[in-house]
């Protein structure tokens, strides 16, 4: 009997979403729902929300939002620590993890600081900085 396992390995679907360049801005490449505008960073057949299946392609950013984020003081496969992440609400989406490269290697950039998607790293994930950091001054109140 012979196997019909093909020999080469399945590779595993890249969870990470696509950057794509338009008029020198980056954008993510997304999918939202044409019936009740439900947006994501990838496009699946059915809408998770509505269950419509017209998905359309779209896309999100450059700017976005930091929603929360955190420092990690170890380094990870092919990245020196410490390394910040972030989850940040892009313009009119998604929320999407992202690594952000110039914030201090102390605290990760506060709720409400506004980042730019600048490209794509070597690694393949979403280059992202802060443009705008968010202060505290006003939560004092
Ligand atoms: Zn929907």
């Amino acid at each position: 009997m012979t196997s019909t396992k093909s020999s080469t390995k399945q590779k595993l679907a890249d969870p990470r979403p696509k950057i794509t360049e338009e008029d020198g801005h980056y954008l993510v490449v997304g999918g939202q729902c044409s019936e009740c505008d439900y947006s994501m960073i990838t496009a699946p057949p059915l809408c998770p929300r509505c269950g419509n299946s017209t998905m359309k392609e779209e896309t999100f950013g450059p700017k976005g939002k930091v929603f929360s984020s955190t420092v990690m003081h170890f380094s990870l496969e092919g990245r020196k620590g410490p390394t910040t992440l972030a989850y940040i609400d892009l313009e009119q989406g998604p929320r999407l993890l992202v690594h952000i490269n110039n914030f201090s290697e102390d605290y990760g950039p506060p709720p409400g600081s506004i980042v730019t998607i600048v490209g794509q790293t070597e690694q393949g994930d979403p280059a992202v900085i802060v443009s705008k950091s968010s202060t505290n001054e006003n939560s004092n109140a």
